[in-house]
């Protein structure tokens, strides 16, 4: 198969260190999948890395965090465009910031790329870097800064499905499917792009793009729960998706 080529950017504040060990968890993917990571700009990128602002996610919980957002205009849909923020420290209980060792930052990158790469979920059980639990996301960071391969099964699973193949339906209750196609409807009558689609393993958004870089968003809450009970999923829309609906002029 033919590499896939991404044009990815890292931190423009990264250390040599920091610089060598994102460079050695670019590699492990591209050694896993039919990926190929070519370096650019920021602005150039689908694929940004950067270093989390002070602030951003919980501290105490999270070492990363990402966004792809998903463009449901083409043909089969592709990500557009994810960002990865990592953090170079986390808090302990008495908020005191504990720099990330060398195999919880490459363990930590490894995890969020796999979401950057297309995979919004967590894998349960087994050995996989994709999984929730932080100490085994270190010790696949310590295995890969040895030289071991990244074991992401499900990863590559997902990139043996044909890019826009239908896994399985929801149902929309009336409710949510008139909000869809009403928002849907006030975004091509004045003229914004979409829609765009960011999942997580819980919570999603389907959103249009807004003048002055808004997004006019349905969020899914709790999607994973709808698929046991398609009448209890919710789409909320956000301020600006709401003012559409009520036929406010955009602000
Ligand atoms: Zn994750």
């Amino acid at each position: 198969m033919t590499p896939a080529v991404i044009p990815v950017s890292l931190p423009p504040d990264a250390s040599a260190a920091e610089r060598s060990l994102l460079g050695k968890a670019l590699s492990a993917w591209e050694v896993a999948l039919p990926v190929r990571f070519e370096q650019t700009s920021a602005v150039l990128a689908r694929l940004e890395i950067r270093f989390a602002r002070v602030g951003e996610g919980d501290p105490r919980r999270t070492s990363g965090l990402t966004a792809a957002d998903c463009d449901l205009r083409e043909s089969p849909p592709s990500v557009e465009r994810a960002v990865v923020s990592l953090r170079r420290a986390n808090l302990d209980v008495l908020d005191r910031p504990v720099a990330l060792s060398d195999e919880e930052l490459l363990g930590t990158a490894l995890h969020e790329l796999g979401h950057a790469l297309g995979f919004q979920g967590h894998v349960a059980h087994g050995r996989s870097v994709m999984v929730r639990n932080t100490e085994a996301v270190r010790r696949m960071g310590r295995g890969v800064l040895a030289g071991e391969a990244l074991r992401a099964p499900s990863v590559q699973a997902l990139y043996r499905v044909p890019s826009g193949a239908i896994v399985g339906r929801i149902a929309l209750a009336s409710g949510p499917a008139r909000r869809l196609v009403d928002l849907a409807e006030v975004a091509s009558v004045r003229g914004w792009p979409g829609p765009w689609v960011r999942v997580g393993d819980r919570g999603g958004r389907i959103f249009w793009r807004s003048p002055r870089g808004g997004e006019a968003a349905l969020q899914l809450l709790d999607w994973s729960a709808a698929r046991r009970d398609p009448q209890g999923l919710v789409l909320l829309p956000n301020p600006s998706a709401w003012s559409a609906l009520q036929g406010e002029p955009p602000g």
